[in-house]
């Protein structure tokens, strides 16, 4: 869009008759040589082809994602132009960028049409997940690129991992939903000194970490008539709809680190606001009553965050029932299992409280503050958990000692909080080290320095790691400027690299 209208204000500039009068008094008539004049007729044809250079927008602070899609509901397909707008904000020259291309996991699921740098072809290299483009020229730090991709999606079906499978659960579509998530290529963080950030997926656990960068999706289906309802990161922005209102989505999301899109034409949808956050519950029609306490719980837990932690990252969030197992936190969305909503039986004390509340933490510790998901997985989902733990002692206090023996004390949780995904093993070990351990370390720290200084630690980190990716070396320099009282026997009897 910037490009564009760069474009057009650059020919505007252009081609105005009146430039091309010279003014009598101060160009003498011995110098003007009429012929010099380029010709408005060529004028147009010059313009368009003009480098892209000069149409170029202001490098912006963080990558710039424009996702046009035309979606196939019934085929399960999607045609998608991106356009990115990479800022090189590493430090470092680079000759090349890598980006994650997740459905290319499945044979046939990502159909590269075509790819350009600055306007030029360029043919990239694809193996599995990993893209590598070649850049024309060395990118100096703060200089910028423009990437174009035209693609197919041919979704899978949404299948549960198999014994031995790596976890790619939530891309796919099932009987009743479409699901985009992790869809697009995007450019992978790069640390100085070691180079991008991209690892293998592994049996649990999420592998991709993301750095912030800005949306603008528009969504097209290829039947207007009868759109799907559609769920989907970030506000929507009503005043360009094209066409029938329903057929024609366009988003808008800021600083964030994935963009999610869900169809279905089942769903139901219930909305409540929330410290200026619109709360969308999108669930299936025989779950109402779980629908509707997805939505209450979302609610106040953005509460209860918001006074806790500090302010939620997004105008809107939306809950979304999937149709596949366990969770899924995205920016401004996140998916919980129709598992939860079948097993809801109109109290509090059960996974679809617990995990609502879970996955709403997540647009903290993830969303606001992001980690490597892969190899500090503790720092998300530890903080997550033991959000629940939070959101339990001010909405349900009575249920906090439930939640130790049920949640927490009942899979008699071992391991070290700082393991990776890839050490984990299988689900229920890896949880048991760093979600539940996780959230034992979390209490203890607090008992130990107590109430205030724990939540004035909290909001601080998410302050001074808002838009960042943490690390442990982050998460306690930040804890020792709020506490003297030494912690170190806590760390080591959680961490086996305790420094
Ligand atoms: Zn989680």
């Amino acid at each position: 869009m910037a490009v564009c209208s760069g474009l057009i204000l650059w020919l505007t500039a252009c081609v105005p008759a009146p430039a091309f009068t010279p003014p009598a008094a101060t160009v003498p008539p011995a110098v003007f040589i009429p012929t010099s004049f380029p010709k408005p007729t060529r004028m147009f044809p010059t313009s368009t082809l003009a480098p892209s250079a000069t149409a170029k927008p202001a490098v912006p602070d963080i990558p710039q994602m424009t996702l046009d899609v035309l979606m196939d509901y019934a085929a399960h397909r999607a045609e998608v132009k991106e356009t990115i707008l990479y800022p090189n904000r590493t430090g470092d020259p680079l000759t090349f960028l890598v980006l994650a291309v997740q459905p290319n996991f499945w044979q046939g699921a990502f159909i590269l049409n075509s790819s350009s740098v600055d306007g030029a072809p360029v043919t990239p290299k694809l193996a599995e997940q990993r893209m590598e483009v070649q850049l024309p020229q060395v990118l100096a730090p703060d200089a910028m690129v423009v990437l174009n991709f035209d693609y197919t999606l041919n979704l899978p079906v949404l299948s549960v991992p198999g014994e031995g499978q790596k976890n790619l659960s939530t891309f796919g579509y099932s009987e009743r939903q479409l699901n985009l998530a992790h869809w697009y290529p995007f450019v992978v963080p790069y640390l100085p000194g070691k180079g991008w950030v991209l690892h293998d997926p592994w049996l649990s656990g999420e592998y991709l970490v993301h750095d912030i960068a800005d949306y603008t999706v528009h969504l097209h289906f290829s039947d207007p008539v009868n759109p799907p309802v559609v769920a989907a990161s970030g506000e929507e922005i009503q005043s360009i709809q094209v066409g029938p209102a329903s057929n024609f989505h366009h988003y808008q999301l800021k600083q964030g680190r994935a963009f999610a899109i869900s169809a279905s034409y089942d769903y139901l949808v219930s909305e409540q606001e929330a410290e200026g956050v619109t709360v969308r519950s999108y669930y299936f029609p025989e779950h109402q009553a779980a629908g509707q306490a997805v939505l209450q719980t979302t609610v106040q837990a953005i509460q209860i965050f918001t006074e806790k932690f500090g302010p939620p990252p997004h105008s809107t969030l939306s809950a979304v029932e999937a149709d596949f197992e366990d969770g899924m936190e995205f920016s401004g969305l996140y998916f919980l299992s129709r598992d939860y909503y079948n097993q809801y039986d109109g109290t509090p004390q059960n996974y679809a409280t617990l995990l609502a509340a879970h996955e709403t933490a997540h647009q903290w510790w993830f969303e606001r503050v992001a980690n490597d998901q892969a190899l500090e997985p503790w720092l998300d989902e530890a903080l997550a958990t033991y959000a629940e733990h939070v959101f339990l002692e001010t909405a349900y206090p009575r249920l906090v000692n439930w939640w130790w023996s049920f949640r927490v004390d009942a899979y008699a949780p071992k391991g070290w909080v700082d393991t990776s995904i890839y050490d984990g093993g299988k689900f229920r070990p890896y949880v048991n080290a760093v979600y539940l351990r996780g959230a034992h370390f979390l209490d203890d720290l607090r008992g130990r320095i107590g109430d205030e200084a724990y939540f004035a630690f909290m909001k601080d980190y998410l302050t001074q790691m808002n838009g960042r990716i943490a690390t442990k070396e982050n998460f306690l320099t930040i804890l020792r400027q709020h506490t003297s009282v030494d912690v170190s026997d806590i760390i080591a009897e959680y961490f086996q690299d305790p420094r």
